[in-house]
């Protein structure tokens, strides 16, 4: 499975407007964070979770030719406010599934209502089919990609984590249902959600994040949606062995 981080930034992005901190001013490329998505590669299928705010940006940077599915996690504007941008795709390969829960689906046709409830039909509209995913039950991909769909809690909201065989990707959340703990154990890698050392009401900060993986025992995790308050360089070696900040860019192309 090949996995490439698309964003790796909190809602802001990184640098975030109008901040000269350390972060914001870095000229580490780790330290430039697009809003958070992750690209999946395996068996012939492409899939993306989350269509960000950054899409168009993060497709042309990684030479994206086709989809084949996008799953999202919740409809927060970081995580959606893409979506319009799946159109050139639309255009060379026709319409495009999209995963969501119900109550992400229910933000999603308002907010893109022209998309839905179109006012006129013709070219120009993105070309979603919707698909409503439910936590708990699993689905594939293609031949070789099962895929879980777990519900982690993001301040009061429910949000889809996923699990693709031995991977699972789990972000904007500040807790783990217990019954979501068992859908995450025995990984290979485990990309989680972590904003930063102080704590947070509705994401998991390192310490956090940190308990967590000690219960789980993933081979190795990846933390993701990073604030301006982590410096990649500096803070990376205040992590355990098998924890690393994820960054924009970053590959991972493994047996898993
Ligand atoms: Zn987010
Ligand atoms: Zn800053
Ligand atoms: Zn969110």
């Amino acid at each position: 499975m090949k996995l490439t981080f698309l964003g790796t930034g909190t809602s802001t992005g990184v640098p975030s407007i109008g901040c000269e901190c350390e972060t914001c001013t870095s000229v580490d490329p780790r330290d430039q964070r697009l809003r958070v998505s992750v690209l999946i590669e395996h068996g012939g299928q492409t899939v993306l979770v989350d269509t960000s705010s950054d899409f168009r940006q993060q497709a042309l940077r990684h030479k994206l030719k086709r989809l084949d599915l996008v799953l999202i996690t919740h409809c927060h504007a970081d995580h959606i406010f893409g979506l319009d941008d799946i159109r050139p795709l639309n255009f060379r390969y026709g319409s495009l599934g999209v995963c969501a829960n119900e109550r992400a689906w229910k933000d999603i046709r308002r907010i893109f209502q022209y998309v839905f409830e179109p006012t006129y039909f013709g070219g120009g509209l993105p070309q979603v089919v919707a698909h409503t995913v439910v936590a708990g039950a699993p689905f594939s991909i293609g031949p070789d990609l099962r895929v879980m769909p777990l519900e982690v809690i993001h301040g009061r909201l429910p949000v889809i984590a996923y699990r693709f065989n031995d991977f699972a990707y789990a972000t904007d959340l500040n807790e783990i249902p217990p019954e979501t703990m068992d859908g995450l154990r025995d990984l290979d890698v485990l990309v989680l959600d972590c904003l930063r050392f102080k704590e947070h009401p509705t994401h998991l900060w390192v310490d956090r994040a940190l308990e967590y993986i000690r219960e789980l025992k993933p081979r190795r995790t990846y933390l993701t949606h990073i604030a301006h308050d982590v410096l990649h360089e500096r803070d990376s070696a205040k992590l355990p062995d098998g924890v690393e900040f994820a960054y924009d860019g970053l590959v991972i192309n493994d047996e898993f």
